[in-house]
């Protein structure tokens, strides 16, 4: 089964300027990039439909969050219909700094994911392990229980608009990545869980990329695993390495 290399480019609460975001739409936009490869990027709300104006067609973006509910008394929230209304194909949910900072728990993501897939969105939907999972060999179990939340809710079918990013927490902006094999590893245990929770089509069929620390000097030899499909990119996706880590495969 062949899955599309992904490649997506968070850039969390940055950059801080339109002027910014157009050097990095600059670059984008005239960098030769694998044509295979589907990108993602992800700006701050605000930036969403002019940097989807600007950027070249094949460059799709994402929002870095949404509500569960449709509409309604919910301030400083946006719904997946606005979304979609909005041209926005992509949302990121259950990323490690949401679930911590914004104590979003497994069944909140989980139900975000429904709610976007509702609307027609597909989701990159995040999972990981802290350090202190890791090291007392929790990994497997905790990724588990992130996805069965989402395993509970949803149906076979909705699988087919998730890209899943696993993202260990002590990788996530420390310059720390996991190495090829600690990767290769989880994707690989995760693929066991979807095609035991969901099944063998969906497991087979279903992206899993990974995040954390990953640059140019790190991309290639990870893309090489055969369960990494692809990268969730936070800091360097705002640097003309960017580039690179999309060609990681070419
Ligand atoms: C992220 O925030 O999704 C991420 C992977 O960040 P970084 O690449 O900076 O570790």
């Amino acid at each position: 089964m062949s899955r599309q290399f992904f490649v997506g480019g968070n850039f969390k609460m940055n950059p801080n300027s339109v002027a910014e975001k157009k050097v990095l739409t600059t670059l984008l936009n005239q960098a030769e990039l694998d044509s295979s490869v589907e990108v993602v990027v992800s700006p701050p709300s605000l930036y969403l439909i002019p940097l989807k104006e600007i950027l070249r067609p094949e460059i799709k973006v994402a929002a870095q969050n949404c509500y569960f509910k449709d509409s309604g008394a919910f301030t400083g929230e946006i719904s997946p219909p606005q979304l979609k209304d909005a041209g926005i194909p992509y949302v990121i949910l259950g990323h490690s700094e949401r679930r911590t900072l914004f104590h979003e728990t497994s069944e909140i993501v989980a139900q975000k994911t429904k709610a976007a897939l509702a609307s027609g969105l597909s989701v990159i939907l995040c999972i990981g392990e802290t350090l202190e999972q890791r090291e007392s060999e929790q990994t497997t179990a905790v990724c588990s229980a992130q996805l069965q939340a989402a395993v509970d809710i949803l149906s076979e079918g909705d699988w087919s608009k998730i890209v899943i990013a696993y993202e260990p927490v002590w990788a996530i902006g420390t310059g720390k990545v996991a190495t090829s094999k600690q990767a290769q590893d989880t994707h690989a245990d995760i693929r066991a869980f979807l095609t035991k929770a969901v099944s063998p089509a969906v497991a087979a069929a279903t992206r899993i990329i990974y995040g954390g620390s990953v640059n140019k000097g790190n991309c290639v030899e990870l893309s090489k695993q055969p369960d990494v499909d692809g990268f969730l990119v936070g800091g360097a996706s705002l640097k003309p390495e960017f580039v690179d880590i999309i060609n990681a495969t070419k």
